[in-house]
């Protein structure tokens, strides 16, 4: 017998909605709210579909409860924060237009920073993170995303990618921080730092996102994604039950207990079953055995690919993923397929409502704790925030803190940290001046660019010429011949070679050799001065044919786009600290070779790394 009329707007009487206030405890506000909707209002809760086809008819008339930026799907080339605000805006009024009002939750792929976004902060990849071993460094990281993120309108980010890379082949090697799962489990500090600190009194498993300036996080890919055959991506993990739990699923259980909001499951398969119809790990595990609450979210047509080929027997698939327990599918275009299967296997109960019910308590939890409902549309109060300078800083300071210093100087006479004050310096390599090769794929695109104009910031090669004396003569050549160095006296030269962007499938590889002419360049440049090589790569390469001929060896990983940290620690400025995270082979046929292996005959160690003093 409580008031129901409470509010007057504009003169119309509105009707008191429990679910709608903020004062009422989570759990009545989801219990109303669920007992409110039909069936395919639930099930468009369950949808996320690609940006390009979110208009505005659509989300109203299947009641779409998600939204993503595929790979680089942006609002418009170099689109400013504003633009995109405008864009997820659009989106959300007609979310909200809707019988029930129900916002819709926009994710993207802030996989090192808002990486998909002009102007953006650009941090290391995950490869290199791992080295810095730094959970304080690591939490800031996630900070500076989420403000950079929701400065574009999105509360939503499919990160951290938590794989335990076991073979570099894979393509995706480098979104995993280490080979080694406590590496990984020390960085879902990011977690935090996405969502905010969880309070101290919360239930276990319970998602947990500290408003708005924070960002839903999404713990990926769920489980055994970075243990497949060869690395080959999206394919069979071989391992035992115990090796799973101890090697690919510890940081799942740090996850939870930090009250990731999300899961994303993997296109993978652990012993031949496809990860997104896996119901004893999906609900069993992940849901029963570990308590979390958040909701679990399907990949990029995961559900499709249950079957080979991909959808084969959609309806089969659609049935196959909602039981094992995927809560929200990312079902980019094929909708209303999907929406027209779901609806007929619940009318034939097929599958139970009671499934339903439990995948849209999920994400209704996870919309509710964040406040989206008091909060749906974004402002341009953070617009500063992308990009920003302390950003910026802060990325400089994980390239510093990310390097791998393997070999310094023959003859232990070390080469770095290099002299500032020099006649003549040469800068060469395919790497050198190209900021897309620095940041890798997941950057602007989705297999990345090549090229400065992509985005904003610091070549390795500007570095270089914004630290040396201003005495000290740069000469820059992509690929000098051996006249060309022999008639110039150069002092010393950086030689920056490695990898081009790739990301997934794409980037598989079996033989990890460095770009041509990178090979060759070592040979020419290292006989004739005195070089240090800087490697630009996701994964450890083939390197162990020039190492007798190189001075110095840095791994520098995929830095993003702050290349000054490189010339920060070069100089001398800072010192070399970071130890690999990740075993480097000396040949392909030894893998995988993961630190423990009894096959273990490394070219460098897992933990290895020389160190050096600053300078100044
Ligand atoms: C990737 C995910 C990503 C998703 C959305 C998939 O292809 O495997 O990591 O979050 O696309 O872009």
């Amino acid at each position: 017998g409580f008031l129901l009329l409470c509010c007057l707007a504009a003169g119309t009487e509105t009707t008191y909605l429990k679910y709608k206030d903020p004062k009422q405890p989570l759990g009545a506000r989801i219990k109303d709210l669920l007992s409110r909707m039909t069936l395919e209002e639930k099930i468009g809760q369950m949808v996320q579909i690609e940006r390009k086809v979110a208009t505005p008819d659509t989300m109203k008339k299947y009641f779409i409860g998600s939204v993503l930026s595929g790979g680089g799907s942006v609002p418009a080339p170099k689109a400013s924060a504003e633009t995109w605000i405008s864009a997820v805006n659009e989106i959300q009024k007609a979310a909200l237009s809707t019988r029930l009002g129900i916002p819709m939750i926009y994710g993207i792929d802030a996989v090192h920073g808002h990486n998909n976004v002009y102007n953006a902060t650009i941090f290391p990849h995950n490869v290199g993170l791992g080295v810095t071993r730094d959970p304080i460094l690591i939490k800031k990281i996630g900070e500076a995303t989420a403000l950079e993120v929701r400065a574009t309108g999105i509360p939503y980010a499919f990160a951290p990618c938590i794989a335990v890379c076991r073979d570099p082949r894979w393509g995706r090697c480098y979104e995993s921080y280490s080979e080694d799962h406590k590496i990984v489990q020390l960085m879902t500090e990011i977690i935090p730092g996405l969502q905010g600190d969880l309070p101290a009194n919360s239930h276990k498993g319970v998602p947990f996102v500290a408003g708005k300036q924070k960002v839903a996080a999404c713990a990926k890919h769920f489980v055994g994604d970075g243990g497949t055959t060869k690395g080959i991506n999206e394919n069979n993990t071989v391992i035992s039950l115990s090796g799973l739990l101890n090697i690919h699923m510890p940081a799942y259980y740090n996850s939870i207990s930090k009250g990731v909001a999300t899961v994303m499951v993997s296109y993978s398969s652990w012993n031949g079953k496809k990860m997104h119809a896996n119901r004893d790990l999906v609900t069993g595990f992940l849901k029963n055995k570990l308590k979390f609450r958040g909701f679990v979210i399907s990949d990029w047509q995961g559900i499709d690919r249950i079957t080979s080929p991909p959808h084969a027997n959609y309806s089969y698939s659609v049935e196959a993923g909602v039981s094992a327990g995927i809560d929200m599918i990312m079902v980019p275009e094929t909708y209303t397929e999907f929406i027209d299967d779901l609806t007929y296997l619940v009318k034939k109960n097929i599958i139970p409502v009671s499934r339903i019910d439990d995948a849209v308590k999920r994400i209704l939890r996870v919309k509710f704790v964040m406040g989206l409902f008091e909060n749906p549309l974004a402002d341009n109060s953070l617009v500063n925030e992308l990009g920003n300078k302390e950003h910026r800083e802060l990325a400089r300071e994980a390239v510093r803190k990310s390097l791998v210093l393997l070999k310094n100087g023959k003859y232990s006479e070390p080469l770095l940290p290099l002299p500032k004050k020099a006649a003549k310096i040469l800068v060469a390599g395919t790497h050198a001046d190209n900021l897309g090769y620095q940041c890798g794929g997941w950057t602007i695109t989705w297999q990345g660019l090549e090229g400065n104009d992509l985005t904003v910031g610091t070549t390795i090669l500007k570095a270089i010429t914004n630290t040396v004396d201003p005495t000290t003569q740069v000469v820059y050549s992509q690929n000098p011949d051996a006249n060309f160095i022999k008639s110039n006296k150069f002092s010393y030269a950086i030689v920056v070679v490695g990898e081009p962007p790739y990301a997934e499938t794409f980037g598989d590889s079996l033989n990890l050799t460095i770009s041509e002419p990178g090979p060759s360049l070592i040979n020419n440049v290292c006989g004739a001065v005195k070089c240090v090589v800087v490697v630009i790569s996701g994964r450890p390469v083939v390197i162990q044919p020039y190492v007798a001929k190189i001075d110095a060896l840095v791994a520098a990983w995929l830095p993003g786009t702050e290349g000054q940290g490189v010339a920060d620690v070069l100089f001398g400025d800072y010192g070399f600290t970071g130890k690999l995270a990740r075993t480097w082979f000396k040949t392909v046929d030894q893998l995988p070779m993961n630190v423990g292996d009894s096959h273990y005959d490394p070219l460098f160690p897992f933990g290895f790394g020389l160190t050096t003093k600053p300078t100044n």
